[in-house]
């Protein structure tokens, strides 16, 4: 199948949680593989078939955070809707005799264990339910055991009990060419003695019905991978192609799962994170790319390549997403925030030049809102040296005002007081600023303007901003 065809993803995340940074790459690698050619599909499959541990509220905040993120999807599916369709090829594989009942607890399959480790034998299972006759079935059903179902890999060719090698080969999207000897496995347990799935089988099933070309997800399900392209043999489905890409760790390298709630997209978007930076950091790590944001979705989508993606480990690490972002903000243009600054009330003809202003000082967007509390006059200035800002408020240009007014007045401060450096602009700064540090003067200046610049160096704030303020 040609690469540049049409893909059809899915991303199938269980309803037990919400999303965290760790499943946020697999979703977006497959958003992103997905729209790089045109007519591509994105799938959100709910793996919903453990009834215990999955709840509505969770399946609720994926998608409210994949949305969020900007990863719309093109159809939805739940497992737990397509029970019936499972039965169908549960009749099917019985019949075929590729899936067989076995009674044993979870002591005895122990015990067994333990007694192959004992003769240094690898803990394959011993297919002993697949040789009971229907009367040793009775008995046990009438000892009360229920059975649980294995499905009978394809690795003997007469006898199932002289397993032999059986190399399943793939060419991984991102670790190349694998080969697993599926003659080293036991026969997988499709259902439980409860008569619910395990993931496997609907996952298979669901891939062949949905037609998914390409299944991406993490590395730590390379090992189901020999075990279902047997199984979509057995149902005479050619398997999809397979992508395993890396997975997280925190920045001292030890695994996330600890600190995944605060690691969730939801906490992200609390922290007043962009969506955006979120999706390129997630894009960008762990691959040979630099970690960058990028302005939109369709960029990260053009430059998106499993062949960038590293073998080890990602890193995550808080402050290189907080760089990311801070750096979006840096780059964003006005017209991608003229609602956002409307919203909290900056005033139409000043919002580009303030939004210029302000941008190389955000590290959220929430930060924009001090500094148009400054720009409007809610705060206190710092008068620090009264006589010399006294004299610098007498030497306020006229208006109009550009951002050359900044060093018209400057210079004439300079020539009249002698002072320079930091000795001049400090005490400028904390008057019409109230802080040390923040955007340039000379932009600022003429959003201020000439009257609010004055009442400020004068050590008279505007009161009833103050008091909007407050
Ligand atoms: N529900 C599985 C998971 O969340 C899906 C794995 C897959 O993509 O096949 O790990």
């Amino acid at each position: 199948m040609s690469v540049s065809a049409p893909r059809k993803v899915r991303f199938a995340p269980s309803p037990t949680g919400r999303l965290h940074i760790g499943n946020i790459r697999t979703a977006l690698y497959n958003w992103l593989y997905a729209h790089q050619a045109g007519g591509g599909q994105f799938l959100l499959r709910l793996d919903d078939t453990d009834a215990e541990r999955s709840r509505e509220e969770f399946a609720e905040g994926i998608r409210e955070d994949l949305r969020w993120l900007g990863l719309n999807w093109d159809r939805e599916a739940r497992q737990s809707e397509r029970i019936s369709r499972y039965q169908e090829i549960v009749a099917k594989l019985k019949q075929q005799g590729r899936l067989y009942p076995c009674y044993e607890t979870a002591e005895e399959l122990e015990r067994k264990r333990k007694r192959l480790a004992a003769r240094g034998k690898p803990p394959i299972y011993d297919r002993a339910g697949l040789f009971l006759t229907e009367a040793e079935k009775r008995a046990l059903e009438a000892e009360g055991r229920k059975p649980h179902w294995r499905f009978l890999l394809d690795n003997f060719t007469d006898d199932p009990r002289q397993i032999e090698r059986r190399d399943i080969c793939w060419t991984d999207l991102v670790r190349g060419e694998q080969r697993v000897d599926i003659g080293s496995l036991s026969d997988p347990v499709l259902i439980r003695a409860d008569g619910s799935y395990l993931y496997t089988l609907p996952s298979v099933v669901d891939d062949i019905d949905f037609g998914i070309t390409d299944i991406i997800r993490g590395e730590d399900h390379v090992a189901n991978t020999a075990v279902q392209i047997d199984l979509f043999a057995a149902l005479g489905a050619e398997a999809p192609n397979f992508g395993h890409h890396n997975l997280l760790t925190g920045a001292d390298g030890q695994a996330l799962s600890k600190r995944l709630g605060a690691l969730a997209v939801a906490s992200f978007r609390e922290r007043g994170f962009e969506p955006l930076a979120v999706v390129s950091h997630a894009a960008t790590i762990g691959t040979s790319d630099p970690v960058a944001p990028f302005s939109d979705m369709a960029a990260l989508a053009a430059n998106f390549s499993f062949a960038k993606l590293s073998r080890a480990p990602a890193r995550f690490d808080e402050k290189e997403l907080a760089a990311v972002n801070a750096r979006l903000l840096h780059e964003l243009p006005y017209e991608a925030v003229e609602a956002r600054l409307a919203e909290i009330g900056v005033a139409p003809e000043r919002a580009a030049a303030f939004w210029e202003a302000v941008r190389p000082n955000l590290h959220v967007f929430e930060d924009v809102k001090p500094w148009w509390d400054i720009v409007r006059g809610a705060f206190a200035p710092v008068i620090e040296d009264r006589d010399f800002v006294a004299t610098a408020a007498q030497l306020l240009p006229p208006e109009p005002w550009d951002e050359q007014t900044w060093a018209v007045w400057t210079a004439a401060i300079k020539a009249q007081t002698g002072r320079k450096g930091k000795a001049l602009f400090r005490p400028l700064r904390l008057a019409l600023t109230g802080r040390e540090q923040g955007p340039e003067l000379k932009k600022l200046l003429p959003l201020i303007g000439r009257e609010k610049a004055h009442a400020r160096l004068a050590g008279q704030s505007s009161k009833d901003e103050i008091a909007k303020a407050v």
